[in-house]
């Protein structure tokens, strides 16, 4: 285990419920950052508390370890960035060749700022759920984006930072496995009712792999991924 902290880069989504579980169990100290940006899924917000306070209730060995949670506002990123995320527009393929919900830019800020948060906590880890093995697409989920970033990082910074994206080569699949290893069924369950991955914010419509409209990318890759995870198990 490692003597440092980590701060984890914390959605609420079920990737980064996944992050977090993995750092609790390296780490002796975790905290924990989102960030509101005007993203049109606000209420993965009030979701990641709610995993938050059941993480404390139903894992007390890493209750312990789970420090500060830390909230930071980007509403200019939102104004800025004309997509499906930010704006009631279309979930599409774009002329560039992207899905209309990449937020250009997003991910890169987001690093800087956790990175800003953690140097002032004195945390030496970033921890994010970047993945690019059944991403959607975005080129700051790749590893070659990251691995430059953390370097651009420790040189502006002066100070070495480790960016951790333990997902990086893990796809939807594997992810619930790895949720399985790290926490058994109390974490399946936990993701499955309270993690947040909707691009709509829809959390009315019930299904096994938890909540959200069932239609939007998002939804169909978590579905996906839970329906090759259950054939597998
Ligand atoms: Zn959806």
């Amino acid at each position: 285990m490692s003597a440092e902290g980590a701060l984890v880069l914390f959605s609420g989504g079920q990737d980064s419920t996944v992050c977090l579980a993995w750092a609790l169990e390296r780490f002796p100290r975790v905290e924990t950052v989102g960030f509101a940006y005007g993203q049109r899924h606000a209420v993965e917000l009030t979701q990641r508390q709610i995993v938050l306070d059941r993480i404390r209730t139903t894992f007390p060995q890493w209750g312990d370890r789970l420090g500060s949670d830390h909230t930071i506002e980007l509403a200019e990123l939102g104004r800025l960035s004309e997509t499906a995320l930010t704006r009631a527009t279309e979930i599409a393929m774009t002329k560039a060749g992207l899905p209309s919900t990449f937020v250009p830019g997003r991910n890169l800020l987001f690093l800087v700022y956790a990175a800003a948060l953690a140097y002032r906590r004195g945390l030496a880890s970033l921890v994010a759920g970047m993945c690019e093995t059944d991403y959607s697409g975005y080129p700051d989920c790749r590893a070659d984006t990251i691995r430059a970033q953390e370097e651009a990082i420790a040189l502006g910074f002066d100070r070495e930072f480790a960016v951790l994206t333990p997902l990086m080569y893990v796809d939807k699949a594997a992810t619930w496995t790895m949720a399985d290893e790290l926490g058994g069924a109390p974490l399946i369950d936990l993701i499955r009712e309270e993690t947040h991955t909707c691009y709509l914010g829809d959390r009315t419509k019930h299904h096994d792999w938890g909540w959200g409209c069932g239609e939007c990318p998002a939804c169909q890759l978590r579905a996906n991924g839970w329906a090759v995870w259950k054939a597998q198990t």
